[in-house]
């Protein structure tokens, strides 16, 4: 007889996910028939709706967010157990978890309360390579590859990496004293997310997850659906798993792309556009997952790649984690089931009382806010039935007709009016659409499409660019457009 993958830490994400259902957020068994018998795709039925949602380890979601966690914090001074309950958590918001415990050379040890490990706090005292990482991040921007860099330099390549790695884990660790004041300073947290492949040249399947603040482009969190731990590590830590019904963390190096069952489209209207990625969704073997819509997968040559919901689930666990959860919740969503059932499911509790808006967008980059809509149209969409509101605008430059579309999953307020002006996605677009543009031919290097370990620093290298340094045209930073800091870093401010 099978069951329901069992609660873990809180966690129990195998549900109904249509809003509204009976059963949604509900995890009784008897109201579900639970199909195993294609293990492609374990799932359940909802016997109210007909719904399909497909089968999760809640504890492989945790694993996953542990791993997310261990990166993260990187850096900063905090436990790195991956088994310890103060994982991540500093020693500057949570003094009271950690003993200081003598020096090591000037720096200062800590022992953690709850597994006794020790670890000083890296970073502390000034940076006597400050001088050539500001050359070297200066450059970077500038579009020059590795091998320019090096030779403008005069080190070598492993130099360059030891520099990148260090950089990254400067940022995250000034990043992280960012976020920290954002979670606990916003009144209510505006959020927008979107997927994409991290290498979209490379087909290796690695997911690109960005969170951002929308009004100002502060990027909040990111995430990749990627393990660089070498393999006999990463089976240890999932060699505890016996739930036959739920999917591996890891994407099997067997596993093979499904053929030819995506399209792409040009000179759609956006309904059609929408239409047509229902369709794609639909073709996929689980529709929470984006490689089922993969021609061809060429598999990281180091590291493992993750089942993507599991990278998704936890990225929206963890910033569940970080949120207070008195404040106003509002959660912009590309057109995507990764997406809305990690969102859905990892705040079923919220979606019940009706304290947080969901919504799909979908926005051009030529949309102007400040410009008011035509008429809206509503049409109800793919196998949901979902109810999106399109409506358009004459783009002032081109005389160009633009559509833009909103589907209001859960809420309180559903008025298309009011959120076809605001709803946004824009800002976390063109986070991605830079980043992929900065450092292309870092990207798309012959070699690096099979090993996205050398992306990663990167990724946090540009988040804290991106939110502490870069300016619009008025002069403003995402952090001073929050309010949490009044003027830009220089590169060298960053990395001091
Ligand atoms: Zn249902
Ligand atoms: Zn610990």
């Amino acid at each position: 007889m099978a069951t329901l993958p069992p609660r873990h830490d809180h966690l129990q994400v195998n549900f109904c996910k249509t809003v509204g259902c009976e059963n949604f957020a509900c995890s009784d068994e008897e109201r579900y028939v639970i199909q195993y018998l294609n293990p492609q795709r374990p799932a359940i039925v909802c016997k109210k709706c007909g719904a399909f949602p497909p089968l999760l380890s809640n504890q492989l979601i945790h694993d996953e967010w542990r791993r997310l966690r261990k990166h993260e914090s990187d850096g900063l001074p905090a436990c790195r157990n991956i088994e310890c309950k103060n994982l991540g958590l500093s020693i500057y918001h949570h003094k009271h978890l950690y003993h200081a415990f003598g020096y090591s050379g000037e720096r200062q040890r800590y022992r953690c309360k709850a597994c006794q490990s020790t670890f000083v706090d890296k970073w502390s005292g000034e940076n006597k390579k400050l001088d050539i990482q500001e050359q070297l991040l200066a450059l970077l921007f500038t579009g020059y590859s590795v091998q320019e860099i090096c030779s403008k330099l005069g080190i070598n390549p492993k130099t360059f990496y030891d520099h990148i790695n260090q950089i990254a884990s400067r940022c995250r660790k000034k990043q992280a004293l960012f976020d920290m004041r954002w979670f606990g300073q916003v009144e209510q947290y505006q959020l927008a997310t979107h997927h994409q492949a991290l290498q979209p040249q490379s087909h290796n399947g690695v997911q690109w997850l960005v969170t951002a603040e929308p009004q100002s482009g502060y990027v909040v969190s990111q995430h990749v659906s990627y393990d660089e731990a070498d393999v006999s590590a990463s089976q240890d830590f999932d060699s505890h798993i016996s739930e036959p019904f739920t999917p591996n963390r890891y994407v099997e190096s067997s596993f093979l792309a499904d053929i030819g069952k995506s399209s792409q489209h040009d000179n759609l209207t956006l309904r059609e556009r929408i239409d047509a990625k229902y369709q794609n969704i639909l073709a996929r073997n689980n529709v929470e997952d984006p490689l089922g819509n993969y021609h061809q997968l060429h598999h990281p040559k180091k590291g493992r790649l993750v089942f993507p919901p599991y990278t998704s689930y936890a990225h929206f666990y963890n910033l569940k984690l970080q949120c207070d959860p008195k404040k106003p919740l509002i959660m912009y969503l590309t057109q995507e089931p990764l997406l809305r059932s990690a969102v859905i499911s990892i705040y079923q509790d919220r979606i019940n009382d009706h304290s947080m808006h969901l919504l799909y967008v979908d926005e051009p980059y030529l949309w102007n806010k400040h410009q008011s809509h035509g008429k809206i149209d509503i049409v109800h969409m793919g196998w949901w039935q979902d109810r999106w509101a399109i409506s358009s605008q004459t783009h002032r430059d081109s005389n160009q007709d633009i559509e833009k579309g909103i589907c209001y999953i859960a809420g309180p307020t559903s008025d298309p009016d009011y959120w076809l002006s605001h709803a946004s996605i824009n800002a976390v677009h063109k986070y991605q659409a830079k980043f992929q543009a900065h450092f292309a031919s870092f990207i798309n290097e012959p070699r690096r499409k099979a090993r996205p370990a050398g992306i990663i620093p990167l990724l946090d290298i540009f988040r804290a660019w991106n939110n502490l340094c870069s300016q619009n045209k008025q002069g403003q930073t995402p952090a001073m457009k929050q309010g949490l800091i009044h003027h830009p870093l220089s590169l060298r401010q960053l990395l001091a």
